[in-house]
């Protein structure tokens, strides 16, 4: 794998969302050498500006739970490495996706997380973003954080 985790994380200039990072991939599944940078929400009205998220005030920084969007995370995991592929119809990759190294949940969802809560943690999440169709990706995405988590917690703020 790329050395992406030493990148500097993004956010958008305009509504200070942290944006995930996109690596478009040609038709034989090669990475374009471009990166896409996208609101982790669809429900936006703007493109998204991004800009290093260093030179933003940690107070104005609008961080949610990367587990339920939940916009007010207190803890903060550690857990590199995690990506996530898309397909196309055909199933050809179109693009990577990935999640950077830390990992913001919100109080409830680190409750779930400390304790191995997985079902509960994954019913939270699917119930977030409201399509049942996402519960296999969220179902996968949950158990490479698992995988991947490291060390302790840390307390956001
Ligand atoms: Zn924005
Ligand atoms: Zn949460």
């Amino acid at each position: 794998m790329s050395d992406l985790s030493k990148q500097a994380s993004m956010v958008c200039g305009t509504c200070s969302q942290p944006l995930n990072r996109f690596l478009p991939m040609d038709a034989d599944g090669a990475f374009t050498g471009e990166v896409e940078y996208r609101h982790r929400s669809d429900e936006t009205d703007h493109e998204p500006v991004p800009q290093p998220a260093a030179e933003h005030f940690a107070a104005d920084l609008d961080l949610a739970c990367d587990f339920c969007n939940a916009t007010d995370p207190v803890w903060s995991y550690r857990a590199p490495g995690i990506g996530s592929l898309a397909f196309d119809g055909d199933d050809q990759v179109v693009h990577e996706d990935d999640f950077g190294d830390d990992w913001a949940a919100c109080r409830t969802c680190a409750h779930l997380i400390e304790r191995g809560m997985r079902r509960r943690l994954l019913d939270r999440a699917v119930a977030a973003f409201g399509d049942p169709a996402l519960r296999p990706g969220l179902q996968a995405l949950h158990a490479a954080f698992f995988l991947q988590k490291r060390g302790k917690r840390r307390r956001l703020g």
